[in-house]
């Protein structure tokens, strides 16, 4: 779907028309021009030729029916996807891609064995909100909160995903506050400091996913480039500027780095940090294993008692391959 090209057309008609063409499209959710009778004919006609609202995807529903994926197919005939999470107090969130692929490479992540084929545009990434606002809407409900965890390093594609950022956040489009929002990077120096002098407070997320350099190499290429204690430098300058709580989320893989020691280290480097650290399960992409329950709760106990803060995220779409680190598509 391209916004930008139904912007271009309204250029040419009263400043009302995108009014009613922005309540159109996120507010009644039209799947069609044919909806939108508050337009003239000729105007539907045209933009129905020239950028249908129609959006080409394919749903697969976890059993349980907490999760939903979507693989959407692009106009250039790539494919992406997007999760839709159904939590149990009634919120919804999507977890939206912002490449096709990804250049990061991170071992457990089924994404980064893709390479990157391209960015997403900002138009992209919306249409996937789109299409779970529609899902929702049959059912009287709404998206809640978006995040940029799904396919793609948001920090390397930094301009399409805060142009994105701004059409979910603007109330006369989806309205989502900036603090449902949240992006996650896997450590991109620029992206966080680039953050700190933004308008909007969205909330940041890490994947660190290691407590110390040895570890995280052996499984985040971005590793080699710097160290952790750099990383935290970056950090703390952005809660310094921002006073805003990071997120640091931690993948727990068997034998890999979910020891009681690691468990400890990890602890005294976010030590006085304004942070949350979140526990993920390993889903499986087939290069390791995930750790028991018995461990991850073990590990969680310890930094607890270290007085870090701790969630845990709830396993999300396995059985329908939409976990974290299980996007992937081998349509491209
Ligand atoms: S975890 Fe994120 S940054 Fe790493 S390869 Fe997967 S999509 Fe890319």
């Amino acid at each position: 779907m391209e916004f930008s090209m139904i912007k271009e057309i309204l250029a040419r008609e009263p400043k009302y028309r995108l009014v009613q063409v922005n309540q159109a499209i996120f507010s009644d959710l039209a799947e069609s021009w044919d909806e939108v009778t508050a337009l003239p004919k000729k105007l539907r006609e045209t933009l129905q030729a020239e950028c249908p609202l129609e959006i080409n995807a394919e749903l697969s529903l976890s059993d349980d029916k907490d999760t939903a994926k979507a693989l959407i197919r692009l106009a250039d005939g790539k494919f992406i996807e997007t999760v839709l999470m159904r939590h149990e107090d009634g919120r919804n969130t999507v977890c939206v891609s912002c490449m096709v692929g990804c250049p990061m490479k991170c071992a457990f992540c089924a994404t980064g064995e893709m390479g990157l084929l391209r960015k997403l545009t900002a138009d992209e990434i919306i249409t996937q909100v789109l299409f779970f606002s529609r899902f929702l809407k049959k059912e009287n409900a709404r998206v809640g909160s978006v995040v940029f965890m799904g396919m793609g390093e948001p920090f390397l594609n930094y301009d399409n995903v805060m142009q994105a950022v701004r059409i979910l956040n603007n109330p006369e489009c989806f309205g989502i506050g900036a603090r449902h929002i949240s992006i996650s990077t896997c450590g991109i120096f620029d992206g966080i400091r680039k953050l700190t002098t933004e308008d909007i407070a969205v909330n940041l997320a890490i994947s660190l996913h290691a407590p110390n350099d040895e570890v995280r190499r052996k499984i985040m290429p971005v590793a080699e480039g710097y160290t952790i204690a750099e990383l935290l430098t970056v950090i703390d300058e952005y809660i310094a500027k921002t006073r805003r709580k990071v997120m640091f989320e931690y993948l727990l893989i068997d034998g890999v780095n979910d020891t009681d020691e690691m468990a400890r280290e990890l602890a005294t480097i976010l030590k006085h940090k304004l942070c949350v650290v979140n526990l993920i399960q390993y889903n499986d992409t087939g290069a390791f294993v995930a750790s028991s329950h018995n461990r991850m709760n073990r590990f969680k106990e310890i930094l607890e008692k270290a007085k870090i803060e701790v969630t845990m995220r709830y396993r999300f779409g396995r059985d329908i391959k939409g976990a974290c680190g299980q996007l992937a598509t081998g349509r491209n």
